[in-house]
């Protein structure tokens, strides 16, 4: 069994993505051929908003977004504790501060009840505090209208880090649309993902998209070797947008595949697994794009005995994220303790994630339910 089935996607797909590879292959257009501007327009239109420039990979698609907003040194950004480290790695970067802000007990997302305090304290502090990066942990949009509103109240932007959420959707808009710039990851396990490293920035703002288009190829100006700020080499390999846009077309079918897989997990751990795990919690008007179906057990002894039986009958399991960002070595110049995230230090300890994909069958999942409940 597979934690991420991609084999069998690519079955579905491979004649579709080898033409397309031997198109790029023909053409020669590695770098910025015509599927990178074909996939932009195509993304854009799924998500609904005007502008979408490919980049690199979903950490690119961060510090290009802060790098539009000309975060450095003495900036302060807001985000969530749980989370990868590239959602903070990419303030820290720039030479600003990540600050932090307690998750949501059932969402796992950035808290908005506990936003305002930290803004204020922020404000307080001898840091600039310029914007709110939002995370949509394994693929469930963040609560936007609330951080929107407080952003907006106190003249912050707001980023979405999307890196898990494309395909999901927040009360009717598509998730990568809900912030001023939306960054995702097209790394090979997210739920779009392609055959190596690359992501997207989204947005609807004309002078932010021009930014971002400059910084991705080292600051350009007019033309090529004209530089008018200090940018990055943060562009998607051609081949890449290639294979994305054969990825792409059965994409919301997947979607739709991964909702039937929850459906069945839900159905299967109400009937058999006798509450020995919780099981995820959408809120109404949410729909997650299902990047991770992420359990938590009782405590870390609990959970370390589960992942034991998961492992010894060959069911593959992953903890994200065992390790808050507050606690990370890398981060430890922050000043933060454990305990000063009670929320995201409690859920490292019980949460784990088992498989996921829109080609796990029934049967599979009636073996991954019975032996959780065995
Ligand atoms: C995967 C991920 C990223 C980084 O994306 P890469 O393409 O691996 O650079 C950033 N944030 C979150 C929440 C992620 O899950």
């Amino acid at each position: 069994m597979q934690f991420i089935d991609l084999h069998a996607q690519q079955a579905r797909i491979k004649d579709s993505i080898d033409s397309r590879i031997q198109d790029v292959l023909k053409h020669g257009k590695y770098i910025m051929g015509p599927e990178i501007g074909e996939l932009e327009k195509q993304l854009a239109e799924y998500v609904g908003v005007k502008h979408a420039l490919s980049c690199a990979s979903g950490t690119d698609a961060l510090l290009l977004a802060l790098m539009a907003y000309n975060v450095g040194a003495g900036d302060a950004i807001i985000t969530s504790p749980f989370t990868f480290i590239a959602t903070a790695e990419v303030i820290s970067l720039l030479g600003a501060t990540p600050v932090f802000v307690d998750i949501d007990r059932k969402t796992y997302n950035l808290d908005p009840g506990k936003l305002e305090a930290v803004v204020e304290k922020t404000n307080n502090s001898n840091l600039d505090l310029k914007g709110i990066i939002g995370v949509d942990i394994f693929g469930l949009s963040a609560d936007y209208d609330s951080i929107n509103e407080i952003a907006k109240k106190h003249g912050l932007f707001v980023i979405e880090d999307a890196a898990q959420s494309f395909g999901g959707e927040y009360k009717g808009r598509k998730a990568c649309s809900l912030a001023d710039i939306t960054c995702t990851s097209f790394f090979p396990a997210k739920p779009l993902g392609c055959y190596g490293d690359g992501g997207m920035c989204f947005t609807d703002d004309d002078e932010l998209m021009d930014i971002m288009k400059s910084v991705r190829v080292h600051g350009k100006g007019n033309h090529k070797y004209d530089n008018v700020r200090i940018g990055i080499n943060g562009r998607l390999d051609t081949l890449q947008a290639a294979i994305l846009l054969e990825k792409f077309r059965i994409f919301p079918e997947e979607i739709d595949l991964r909702q039937k897989v929850t459906d069945v997990y839900n159905e299967l751990f109400a009937s058999k697994g006798n509450g020995i795990v919780s099981t995820p919690f959408i809120p109404e008007g949410y729909f997650s794009a299902w990047a991770q179906y992420s359990i938590e057990a009782k405590d870390e002894a609990h959970r370390t005995a589960l992942l034991a039986k998961l492992k010894d009958a060959g069911i593959p399991t992953t903890i994200y994220y065992p390790k808050p960002l507050h606690i990370q070595d890398a981060f430890s110049s922050l000043g933060y303790k454990a305990g000063d995230f009670p929320i995201s230090d409690t859920v490292a300890k019980r949460i784990f994630s088992i498989p996921m994909h829109p080609y796990l069958t029934r049967e599979q999942q009636e073996n991954i339910v019975n032996v959780l409940a065995g």
